[in-house]
């Protein structure tokens, strides 16, 4: 799984099990933000952090995969 950093810029993730292009956008935390974010084509995990920014993640396209999609 991919360790984020809170210095990374705006711009794209590859999710790293089904391929699946996601737009990442930083936000700024409150507080100290330790978590994870899964892929909503695959479902599996694909990034996580721990930071006082935080990621969100916008598919771009579709799920490269689309016989088994799972949508959270
Ligand atoms: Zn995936």
């Amino acid at each position: 799984m991919a360790q984020f950093q809170p210095n990374q810029p705006n711009g794209q993730h590859k999710c790293e099990h089904c391929g699946a292009i996601y737009d990442v956008r930083w936000h700024q935390a409150p507080m100290r933000d330790h978590d994870s974010a899964n892929c909503g084509c695959c479902g599996k995990a694909m990034a996580n952090w721990n930071a006082t920014r935080y990621p969100t993640f916008d598919l771009v396209g579709e799920c490269p995969d689309d016989k088994d999609v799972k949508f959270l």
